[in-house]
């Protein structure tokens, strides 16, 4: 019976909107954020106070100004940021598709901003003064970097097979191997992209073992191409069997059939030069005698979303005038930006040193372990001493369906507090400002530092400082 009077009086002292507008710290607000939103924010968390009165809830704190003031200047700083923002890559894999993939090289963005900021020769050509097409601005240089006969690009590389299906085997077969049906995140999956494109799938061979006989017995007059999938995010190990590239290349030319390769994410240097294992090239393909193959723009490229077409005339030609093709086309920042990342692989040694994907896996375990270890030293100030810091070797992974199984030897730093599951760890590092994402390992949270540049280090300190602290 005593509790009502206390709860009115609670709801009594809640601060008029007016009053908490006129305190100093939101009067700062009110110089660096617009008036309407500033105000929304107040009357919400004076609502919400009062809510929560009314739901039992009590204590002085729930209507102290000050303390009221303290959370407004948070929300300010989270409803004033955009919902697409930075974070920080503390997990260790370097093409994350939830975290963006690539990331582009400074020059690459430069000549991007160039092209969003004036008009541009997008679609017309300079020397003869008329409308040309926005494919040449990337066509030669595919050409010259790859050997390939002729190029085009799209939208991604779904879009890519989608188009490339659609132009060549509309209504007729495809043969592909049971062992490469897969599924990749965000529900590509190649019997639907299929379905998709008009194409009619042929399933051949079994899913651990394919055969050049299962292809060359499938093919009829109904026959439109023979196609191949890098199995990507996964490997079947163990008792296997794939059909090698240049023998279906071989049967295709027997049987008149092109054959086709959906190459994921299509590397166009040596991937053994950084220590990785060997990972056929997009070169290599084409050596082998392929009629048309594509790969993604953002994986190991390291350059923006875009899906990359290479092949023969002919077939370039076709894929390039259907009407799907308007649909799927490429814009004009990310056609600057997949040209200005090609011309890099003009002078292939300095790409380590360029592209951010190549300085990621270039970068030697000495490096990482330096970098861990000044983490380690700037946490264990800024953290509580309940907090237990340490330096560890683990491996990190290249991501983005390429080399799923490759393992890079890494430094990360291990978190680990009595008090605190590491998921609890996770969270809170996550909702810091910037966010920093990083992965649990053994009930400790790790930052792995394969993917945390210098100019990653003091945000992410800063960040958190403030939200483990
Ligand atoms: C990643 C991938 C795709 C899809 O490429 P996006 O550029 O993400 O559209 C298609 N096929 C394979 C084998 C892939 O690895």
């Amino acid at each position: 019976m005593t509790e009502r009077p206390d709860r009115q009086r609670l709801l009594r002292s809640i601060p008029k909107v007016d009053l908490l507008l006129e305190h100093p710290r939101v009067e700062a607000l009110l110089g660096s954020y617009p008036r309407w939103l500033v105000v929304e924010a107040v009357r919400k968390l004076l609502d919400e106070r009062r809510a929560r009165i009314l739901a039992g809830e009590a204590g002085p704190r729930l209507v102290d100004g000050e303390s009221m003031v303290d959370e407004l200047e948070e929300r300010m700083e989270e409803l004033a940021s955009p919902s697409l923002r930075r974070v920080i890559n503390a997990t260790g894999v370097v093409l994350h598709t939830n975290l963006g993939r690539a990331l582009l090289s400074r020059e690459v963005w430069r000549q991007m901003e160039e092209v969003a900021l004036n008009y541009s020769n997008l679609e017309y050509h300079l020397e003869r003064g008329e409308r040309g097409l926005r494919y040449v601005h990337v066509v030669d240089i595919l050409k010259k970097v790859t050997g390939a006969p002729a190029a085009m690009v799209v939208n991604n590389n779904a879009a890519a097979v989608l188009l490339v299906l659609a132009a060549l085997a509309r209504g007729r077969e495809v043969v592909v191997s049971r062992g490469e049906l897969i599924e990749i995140g965000g529900s590509f999956r190649i019997p639907e992209v299929m379905a998709a494109s008009g194409a009619v799938l042929r399933e051949v061979g079994t899913t651990n073992k394919t055969h050049l006989g299962d292809y060359a017995e499938a093919i009829n007059d109904d026959t439109a191409l023979l196609l191949k999938v890098h199995p990507s995010n996964y490997r079947i190990l163990g008792f296997t069997q794939s059909v090698p590239l240049k023998d279906l290349v071989a049967l295709g030319r027997e049987a008149g059939v092109p054959v086709y390769e959906d190459l994921g994410s299509g590397s166009l240097v040596d991937l053994r030069a950084y220590g990785l294992p060997h990972e056929p090239t997009v070169q290599e393909s084409l050596k082998a005698g392929v009629s048309v193959l594509s790969f993604s723009g953002d994986k190991l490229l390291g350059g923006p979303q875009a899906g990359i077409v290479l092949g023969e005339e002919g077939i370039i030609e076709r894929v390039r005038r259907h009407p799907l093709n308007r649909a799927l086309r490429i814009d004009k920042l990310t056609l600057a930006g997949l040209e200005a990342t090609l011309r890099l692989y003009m002078e292939p040694e300095t790409l380590a040193r360029r592209l951010p994907t190549m300085a990621f896996l270039a970068t030697s375990l000495e490096v990482l372990k330096e970098r861990a270890c000044r983490v380690k030293g700037v946490l264990e100030e800024r953290l509580p001493s309940s907090f237990s810091v340490r330096v560890i070797e683990d491996v990190s992974y290249v991501g983005g369906g390429a080399l799923p199984l490759a393992e890079m030897p890494t430094a990360a730093v291990a978190l680990i507090h009595a008090g605190l599951a590491a998921s609890e760890i996770e969270e809170r590092a996550r909702r810091g400002y910037p966010p920093v994402i990083g992965r649990i390992k053994d009930e400790a949270f790790l930052l792995d530092m394969r993917t945390v540049r210098e100019e990653d280090m003091g945000p992410m300190l800063d960040s958190l400082g403030r939200s483990l602290a």
